[in-house]
């Protein structure tokens, strides 16, 4: 893909593993003037970026705010109108739980051209590292992704009485008795499987397996980390030897 000076490319990164970067971002990368990425993307792949592209960190992590979006939109907007190539890097899928609609509303107001190159989305890492379908004919039909900001009132199953559903849960923080409590709350079972992955697609990628009736007394993993849940999950290898990811472990 020949990228266009003043267009701003929002771009996934993937969960980490630079394997897992699509061929259309690692080639965009590779012509960037500019590249504006999140704190989570893999340090790798920003070295993926062509030598001379100005490179800016912009992520907000944890409450600890560096630059505001609001700075962001305008760092954008800024670099494109002066003709440059411009890829705005998020890990994961820009479209998921990224404030790619902010960023895409202030770029239509501004009339700056955007295109947006799909990424691997922890979810998708997550289960895979972990060898289980995530819609299964026998059990799952309805996948929902949802953020834990707030998730207590979105994780009903009352109209899913058959529990065919699995939750994927990002940003799920480390209080996880009142995770337990709002999906008790919600109808979910207790004996319903839960994975915990943290660092999916990456060297330092743990995985953990209990229930929701166990969740209380689990320990946090380490940040980045996902929860799914649901019956599909009976389906993951129960094993510790979880497949290598595909760069391999030293
Ligand atoms: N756009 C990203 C999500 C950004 S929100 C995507 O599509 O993946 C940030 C949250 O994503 C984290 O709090 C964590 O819950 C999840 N996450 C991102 N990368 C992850 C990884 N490698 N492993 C596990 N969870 C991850």
């Amino acid at each position: 893909m020949n990228a266009r000076a003043g267009t701003v490319y929002l771009t996934g990164a993937g969960p980490g593993d630079p394997e897992l970067l699509t061929r259309r971002a690692l080639h965009l990368l590779q012509q960037a003037d500019v590249v504006l990425h999140d704190d989570l993307v893999a340090e790798e792949i920003v070295a993926e970026s062509r030598a001379g592209a100005k490179r800016v960190n912009v992520g907000k992590r944890c409450g600890t705010k560096k630059i505001t979006q609001q700075e962001i939109h305008a760092l954008m907007i800024e670099h494109a109108r002066a003709g440059r190539i411009v890829v705005r890097l998020k890990s994961g899928d820009p479209l998921i739980f990224g404030r790619a609609g902010e960023e895409i509303r202030a770029l239509t107001e501004a009339g700056v051209p955007f295109v947006v190159i799909p990424g691997v989305t922890a979810a998708f890492a997550a289960a895979a590292a972990s060898g289980f379908s995530m819609t299964d004919r026998g059990g799952a039909s309805r996948l929902v992704l949802e953020s834990g900001h707030h998730a207590e009132e979105r994780t009903r199953v009352t109209d899913d009485p058959h529990h065919a559903t699995t939750l994927v849960r990002y940003m799920p923080g480390s209080d996880y008795r009142r995770t337990q409590e709002g999906l008790l709350a919600a109808g979910w079972l207790p004996e319903t499987p839960v994975l915990l992955v943290s660092c999916a697609g990456q060297r330092r990628q743990r995985i953990h397996r209990t229930t929701i009736a166990l969740l209380h007394a689990t320990a946090p993993l380490p940040a980045p980390a996902i929860l799914l849940i649901g019956r599909s999950i009976a389906m993951a290898p129960l094993r510790d030897d979880i497949p290598e990811i595909a760069h391999g472990q030293s």
